[in-house]
């Protein structure tokens, strides 16, 4: 499809001054789907520098799966500032968590009980790194830069590949990669994937509540990004069935226990705990469930099966893997493979927290 309207005419209206105190904030949230995102600006008479001098502000919910038309109003508390990198000089990004009317969390807002968990188990400094696959898809829907009427030659040359034929779409992974570090998002990489077409970027190390800030404001730039480019981002967990790779969140997690030397006994107990769990954590991890990870977690394609629970150094096909170089230097942090690149990581970490650090199952 073609574009509708034109970037370079938009670059010059992009560039006008605008008055020294004024301020274009973009409010960000998480709607009631608990994976798509929303937007609304306002002015500011004033360049904020925390979140908490932002006013709280409000929507309309009924449109956004958070509310009755009748009692439609849901408030927007601003919790985390960024640089904003389409609008530039001193325009901002706003995340925000949404309240009910009666000033209770919504149903998708998991950052508030994330919060409080992370202030709890905050003296044992859990960092997380989180590796966020996603699929580029044309605007029809269709997997970009793959045949309208068919497949591509099958998987093997495309990941972290290099040239026309192997990647599709690395301009928009190279713009938002920039954006992120415009913002000030602690985004440590990019790869290509196994699948064609998809690709991954890595946040992280982040400690507590600004994993799933970083991660969600991510999310953002890349649905921006891929905007501005006439591309849709899938977060969906297998996008293609068959003989593809499927997308996931994967969470690396440690804490101070883990990083001191030989860490690696508490990350064994870690493991234990997470055994006990895992039905809970498969139902936490993905939006709706664990029925978008029944999907992927086939126990083919670099997962392991839904139904077990299983660790192991250098491990692709276990739940939890331990990098080689962490086996080797009894230090470091696991990987829990099973997130679904649609999962919520106040949701992940939350629930990595609880068990680990907490005891909370
Ligand atoms: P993989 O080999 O699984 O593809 P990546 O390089 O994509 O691994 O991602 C590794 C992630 O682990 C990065 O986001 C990195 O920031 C994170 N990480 C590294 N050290 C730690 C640690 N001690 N605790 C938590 N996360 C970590
Ligand atoms: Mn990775
Ligand atoms: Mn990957
Ligand atoms: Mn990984």
């Amino acid at each position: 499809m073609a574009q509708l309207t034109n970037k370079t005419v938009l670059d010059r209206y992009l560039r006008l001054e605008i008055p020294d105190q004024k301020c274009q904030a973009m409010y960000v949230w998480v709607d009631g789907s608990g994976e798509n995102l929303r937007s609304k600006t306002r002015t500011l008479n004033f360049i904020p520098k925390a979140p908490e001098e932002l006013p709280i502000w409000n929507f309309d919910g009924s449109s956004t799966g958070q509310a009755e038309g009748s009692n439609s109003d849901v408030y927007l508390h601003p919790v985390a500032l960024y640089r904003d990198p389409f609008r530039l000089g001193n325009n901002k990004l706003v995340l925000c968590e949404t309240y009910k009317y009666n000033k209770k969390p919504t149903d998708t807002n998991h950052r508030y009980r994330c919060t409080e968990v992370m202030t709890r188990a905050a003296s044992q400094h859990p960092w997380f790194g989180m590796e966020q696959e996603y699929t580029l898809l044309d605007v029809d829907k269709h997997p970009l830069g793959w045949p309208k009427n068919g497949y591509p030659g099958p998987q093997g040359p495309y990941y972290c590949g290099v040239g026309a034929s192997k990647v599709y779409g690395r301009d928009v992974v190279e713009a938002h990669y920039r954006a992120c570090l415009y913002t000030g998002i602690n985004i440590s990489g990019t790869n290509a994937e196994v699948m064609p077409a998809q690709w991954e970027f890595q946040v992280g190390p982040c400690e507590g509540i600004t994993m799933g800030d970083d991660l969600w404001m991510a999310r953002y730039l890349l649905h921006r990004v891929a905007e501005d480019f006439g591309v849709v981002v899938s977060l969906d967990p297998k996008p293609i069935p068959g003989d593809w790779n499927g997308a996931g969140m994967h969470t690396n997690f440690s804490t101070d226990a883990m990083r001191n030397p030989n860490g690696i006994l508490a990350i064994e107990t870690a493991i234990e705990k997470l055994g006990k769990v895992h039905a809970a954590h498969i139902r936490a991890y993905d939006p709706h469930g664990g029925k978008d990870n029944e999907r992927r977690l086939t126990g083919l394609h670099e997962t392991s099966s839904i139904h077990d629970f299983s660790a192991g150094v250098a491990n692709r096909g276990a739940s939890i893997r331990i990098p080689r170089g962490v086996a080797e230097e009894k230090t470091g942090y696991l990987e829990d493979r099973r997130p679904s690149s649609n999962a919520d990581p106040y949701v992940v970490s939350e629930r990595l927290v609880r068990t680990i650090c907490l005891d909370e199952s």
